[in-house]
Formats: structure tokens, sequence, C-alpha cells
């Protein structure tokens, strides 16, 4: 191929890649003594530490009991032994600030023992605080400038774990992050918060079902996390990917998804290879990966560790996420795990399957077998029903961003409007407790109730439902609109908050009937019958994604939110900050604190994708264009004196494109200029209203002539090239 544009050095590289073979790492991928083994988990502190302190932080991660601090020091030094013996020099504390990324503060456990030499330390006061600078933390007006200081605390029930990179091993200890005067700066706190305040209202619930000592209620979370890959000189050869970590200028390929042959596919070798190293180095991290698969676009891929309880699952998360993108580097990939890197096609989600439960009554979700089951899973479901109901405007913004808005509602997601799928057979026996219908029959036992005449409920609902943003898939509950590059603690946080409100509302409605006199069973009709009259209007087992559904929605009173903009004010509602302050899970402050950063992140980010639009059109795509355009007039002025009567409307067309392309980049400059809104709300109102549709307007010219301009001089990697070449 001629032409010796930044992109067609790319493609060369590219075609001469070759997949060292075996895979890397094939040979220990193979064995089975990987799992857990850079983990300080159960297993691991039941060998290093004493047998009381092993017992006591068993407990305290059960959710049986808080930390003793008096372990503290002794898990540090077991945990420092274990970390040296495995060659790590430095430990880190990491946390999760609101950016939705992995921060990481790192230390050496190495310090001058006066002799000139050097002790390795690591105290129980280092183990259980850190001090990180917080400053360039987002803190939404909590933090002052001169209170700077943010605090790294240990989460003792997520297990600490050893990176290993080329260039090291460090102790990473998962930590929450507050600000000095204890606020939340962090995804996970309010996660520990949720999971505590949960665990309360659910344990009442089931000791009305007769459960003596329930052991402590939790939540469970099962990451789906889709994601692209492609090769890092295309990545490097389009500074929109670096930037903003989607394209912003790109036409469709003439072959897309449209044969569907994408799908469960046959994984092309290179990605193989990947996969192998991205799970041999997941398993080691104790993240129990287990499916892998294309997904529908060319180019993306799915993998989803099997569920773990919430938190650590979200910790765990970050790990993904952290390491696609570091193992891609190693294959000369890149991991995309933006929501839609490419217009036009698929997006990619992070399915966010979720649940509760405890050890001793198992999943809260499962209907279970029988009809005493089939009692406590309704209440179960009701409360999920009310929550998602009452509540779904904050989970609409929980999972809000610039970059989720180009998925949500785009025919391929789930839209905006929060609804239930609950499938035909659950759906139907709501229906039936709804009418009152499910007739009390008196079989003896103390936990018969009416509702046991109904059918056994499916644990595998056969009609799977894309379309629905919050499904039941059998025994759990799959939040499918949650993104690819979000975090699911703040999602998670969000769903344990009002299902302990939900769980609440329900407990004390039974305690009162049944302080009246009522029968259990006649108290648990009733307050089903009551959840479903009031919020079944959430449930909606058609196609989401039908234009009638949003008009069925409007009449139903659902919300409707569009945009980020539209959500993000969910935040800021008295019924938010009334949940949110009654289960102690985030104060009012938090709250709004939140809701200004979401805010301003959707700025930062629709305001950097600004500067690349007009970066790339100013100095690729126009110089590109001018060129051709040259070659053009040249080839008129050529035929001219050779008299020929050539035809010259390409000429024309090109000049007409470019300078309409002038003319979309000059009106994006100029709305660009605006300054001075009175608040982020409004600053965020106008990037969405006359920012975002300057930017697309440059990008429909461009993309128009990338379909005219030679191969050979276009200077952007195309979209055939970067999905389909491996
Ligand atoms: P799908 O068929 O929806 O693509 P996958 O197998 O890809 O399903 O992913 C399902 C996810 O749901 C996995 O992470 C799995 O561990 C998780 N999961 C299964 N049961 C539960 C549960 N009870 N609670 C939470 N997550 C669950
Ligand atoms: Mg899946």
């Amino acid at each position: 191929m001629s032409g010796n544009t930044v992109r067609q050095q790319a493609i060369s590289k590219v075609s001469a890649f070759k997949t060292s073979s075996p895979p890397l790492n094939y040979k220990e991928s193979a064995s089975g003594s990987l799992f857990g083994a850079n983990v300080f988990g159960l297993s691991a502190m039941k060998t290093h530490l004493p047998k009381d302190v092993y017992k006591s932080l068993k407990k305290t991660i059960e959710g049986a009991v808080p930390l003793d601090p008096g372990t503290a020091d002794i898990v540090a030094s077991a945990l420092k032994d274990w970390a040296l013996s495995k060659g790590a020099t430095h430990y880190a504390h990491v946390f999760y600030p609101l950016t939705g990324s992995t921060a990481e503060k790192h230390d050496s456990f190495y310090s001058p023992d006066g002799d000139g030499g050097a002790i390795a330390e690591f105290s129980g006061k280092k183990l259980v605080q850190g001090e990180p600078d917080a400053s360039s933390f987002p803190s939404g007006g909590i933090r002052v400038t001169s209170e700077a200081r943010g605090y790294t605390a240990w989460d003792v029930t997520s297990p600490a774990y050893l990176q290993e990179t080329l260039n090291g091993v460090t102790l990473c200890i998962p930590t929450a992050f507050l600000s000095w005067t204890g606020e939340a700066l962090d995804t996970k706190t309010p996660v520990l918060r949720a999971t505590a305040a949960l665990n309360v209202q659910a344990t009442r619930i089931l000791k009305l079902f007769g459960h003596e000592s329930p052991a402590a209620v939790t939540s469970y979370a099962g990451c789906e996390q889709e994601y692209f890959l492609i090769d890092k000189n295309f990545y490097y050869a389009r500074p929109d990917l670096l930037n903003a970590g989607r394209t912003l200028f790109g036409a469709k390929p003439p072959k897309g998804q449209e044969f569907e042959d994408h799908y469960f596919g046959v994984i092309p070798a290179r990605v193989q290879a990947f996969m192998f190293e991205l799970e041999r180095e997941l398993l080691i991290l104790g993240i129990p990966v287990a499916t892998r698969h294309n997904e529908v676009a060319p180019g993306q891929f799915e993998i989803a560790p099997v569920f773990e309880g919430a938190n650590v699952a979200a910790d765990h998360q970050q790990l993904v996420m952290t390491t696609l993108k570091s193992v891609a580097e190693k294959h000369d990939l890149v991991c995309l795990l933006h929501e839609k890197p490419f217009a036009g096609v698929n997006g990619s989600g992070k399915h966010l399957n979720y649940s509760f439960g405890n050890a001793t009554q198992g999943n809260l979700l499962d209907p279970g077998a029988t009809p005493h089951d089939n009692a406590q899973f309704l209440v179960f479901c009701g409360a999920v029903i009310r929550a998602v109901h009452k509540y779904g405007g904050l989970l609409r913004a929980a999972i809000a961003s610039a970059s989720n808005d180009h998925r949500l509602g785009a025919n391929e997601a789930p839209p905006a409007i929060i609804s239930i799928f609950l499938g035909e057979q659950l759906g139907d026996v709501w229906e039936q407790i709804k009418a009152g219908g499910a007739k009390s029959s008196k079989a003896g036992g103390l936990l018969k109730i009416g509702v046991d005449s109904l059918p056994h409920l499916p644990r595998d609902a056969g009609d799977r439902n894309r379309t629905s943003p919050f499904a039941f898939t059998g025994n759990r509950f799959e939040f499918r609109a949650v993104g690819s590059s979000q975090s699911p603690g703040i999602a998670l946080a969000v769903l344990n908050t009002i299902m302990a409100d939900s769980c609440d509302f329900i407990a004390t409605k039974l305690e009162a009937a049944i302080g009246a006199g009522k029968s259990l069973n006649a108290a648990i009709q009733g307050v089903l019958q009551e959840i479903y009259t009031e919020h079944g209007k959430v449930v909606f087992n058609g196609n989401g994604y039908s234009e009638e559904w949003h008009q069925e929605a409007e009449k139903r009173g659902l919300l409707n939110l569009k945009t980020s903009v539209d959500a993000l004010p969910q935040y800021d509602t008295k019924e938010a900050i009334a949940v949110f302050e009654k289960y102690k899970v985030l104060s009012a402050r938090e709250l709004h604190a939140r809701y200004e950063i979401f805010l301003e992140q959707y700025v930062k980010t629709i305001n950097v994708e600004k500067n690349l639009v007009l970066q790339v059109a100013k100095t690729l795509i126009i110089p590109a264009t001018i060129r051709f355009q040259t070659e053009l007039a040249n080839n008129a002025i050529a035929l001219k004196g050779a008299g020929v009567t050539g035809d010259t409307s390409l000429l024309t067309k090109v000049s007409g494109l470019l300078s309409d392309l002038t003319g979309a980049v000059a009106a994006l400059d100029k709305a660009a200029a605006h300054h001075g809104a009175s608040s982020v709300f409004e600053e965020a109102k106008y990037f969405r209203d006359a920012i975002l549709p300057a930017q697309l307007k440059v990008r429909e010219v461009a993309d128009t002539l990338e379909g005219l301009v030679p191969v050979d001089t276009w200077p952007l990697p195309t979209y055939q090239e970067m999905l389909f070449i491996k």
C-alpha cells in the first residue's frame, strides 16, 4: 500500500504482528494451583495468623462483629512477612475515588535502621490508616483546599493482594477514602454502609419468618464486563481514542455486525492468547473468572467473574478493569472500556447481576422449591419491585455518565426508563396477588401462607428479555444499564440503600399487622398486595426498545431521564436525601458533593472531546482534505491544458464539504468560547445542548469526506481497519 500516513504505518505494523505460539504463560495457566496465590485471604490468614486473631478477623469479615483494633499490629506484621517472602518491596493503600478509577499510594516497607542499613517495617497504624494528599481527587466542595488531607482506612472485608509487575511486587491493601472530617470521597464507603443497613432491615424480615439467628445478610454482585480490543498501533494513530477513549470521527464500516457472525464466534488466536494471560492474572488475584466469549460487535468481547459479596465484587471489578488494560498492552492490544467507542456499532455495558442473602438462608431471591420459600422469596421480590419503582430516578442517576449516555436508549442497550422485567410466569403470580386471588389454604404449618397455592416459581426464566434495564433472571436481578467503564460500587450502594428502605417498610408493616393480631400469612398477603398495587407499574415485560413503551411509560408516570444532565439531579431530591440519611449511607452534604462531582465530570469529559474534535479536524482532516483538493485542482488544470473536457464535479463536491467543515469547526470554536454559566448544572446543560451538537456537526461532514478522500491520504485509521484487523 502506498502513502506514508501514521495510519498506514500502523496498518503495516499490525499486519506484521505474529502471535507468540504457544500463548504467553500457557503452561502456568494450565495449573490448578493459581487461584488466590497472591491473595492474603482467609486461607492465608489461617496459616499466618495466631488462631484467636484469625477467628476474630473471620467474624468481622463475615459481618458478625466490628474490627478489633487490637489485632492490627499482629495482622500488619503477618502481612508484611507474607508479602516480603513473595518479593514485595512496597505496600499501597488502594482506594476508589469518585472519578471511577483506582488510585494507589505506594510506600516502601524499608526505612533506615540508623546504622546505614535498612529494616522492613509495617505497623498496625500503617495498615489501618493512610494519608494520601487528597487535593487532586474530586470532593465536590467537601474539602476546601486548606484541608487537603484525606484518609484511607483499611477495609478488612476485602482481602489484601500482591500486584506483580515487571518492575516489582507491591502489597495492595483495599481501603476506604475519606475526608479529614470523615466524609466519604469514594465509591467503596457507601457500599459498606448500605450493606450494613440492608443487613439490619432484611434480618427483621427473616426473624418474622421464624429464623431465630440468621447470619448477616449481604448482597452479591456478578459483573459481566464487555470490552473492545484493538491493535495498539491503531490506537496511537487516533488522538480521539487515546485521549477520550472513543472515536469522535469515523464513517460506518462497509461490513458491520449485520451478519451476526461475531457473537459466540471463534475467538481469534491473538485474542485467545490475551484471554489466557488475563485469566491467569485474575485467578492469581483471587478473582474467579468464569465465562469468556465474543460479543455482538466485531472486536468486542466479554468476561464475567463468578459473583461474590458486593464489596469484594466491586473491588475485584476495578481490578478486572485495570488488569484488562495492562494485559492487553503486553499483547500490543488496547482494551477499550468506553461505553461507546464506535458510533453505529454496539456499545459496551457491565451487566450487574444482583442478589442478596446470607450463610444460613442462602440466596433470598431464589424462589426455592417449597411454598414457604416462595412466600419468603415473594416478600424480598416485592421489596425489589417497590425499591426500583420508588427510587427509579436514583438508579438512573447511579448509571449516569457522559459516556453511558451514548449507549442508553440506543436500541442495543436498555432505555433510560427504569423498569423491571419479571417474565410471564412470575408476572402472573404478582397479578394474582394484586387481585387478592391467592387463596389461603390452611394446611397446618406455621409458615404455610396463602400464596402456597401458586405454582412452583421458575428458577430460570426461559424468556430472557434483553431490552429491560432490570430483569429477573431466575434467582437474581440483572441491572443491564450499568456502563462498561463504571464502578459497580455506585449502583450497588444505591441498590442496597433502597433495598434497606423497602425491607424496613415491609418489616414495619408485618410487625404492626402481627402485633394487631393478624396471622403472618394474612399480613404477608396484605403487604404484597399493597406493594404490587402501588408499584406494579414498574413491571414491563414487553419490548423496551419500542416507541410505544416510551408513551406507555409516560402514562404510567415512570421517569424517562434521557441524559446524565436530566438524571444527576435525582441525587439532590428530598426523597434521595431522606433515604440516604435515614440509613446513614450518605449525608446530605456527601450526596450533594456527588451530584456536583458527577456533573463536573460530565462537563470535563465533553470539554476534552470538544478540544479533540477541534484538534483532529484542524490538524489532520482539513489539511488532508486540502491536499486532496489541490490534487483535484491540479488535475483540472492539467486536463484543461491538454484540451480534455474533464469531470470536475468531485472537486466541486470536496470543496463544498471542505467549506462546510471549516464552517462547522468555526461554529464549535464559537460555542466553546462561551463563558460563565451560573452553576455546574447550567454548564452541563450548555455542554449537552450546545457543544455536543456542534461537535457532531463537525463529525458528520468529516465522515462524509472519509468516503471521498483517497485511502493513502486519509489520516485516521478507519472503523474497518480498527475493528477487523487483528
Ligand atoms: P448471561 O447469560 O446473562 O450472559 P453470564 O454467565 O455471562 O450470564 O453472567 C452471569 C453473571 O451473574 C455471572 O457473573 C454470575 O456469577 C452472576 N450470578 C449468578 N448467580 C448470581 C446471584 N445469585 N447473584 C449475583 N450474581 C449472580
Ligand atoms: Mg454474559
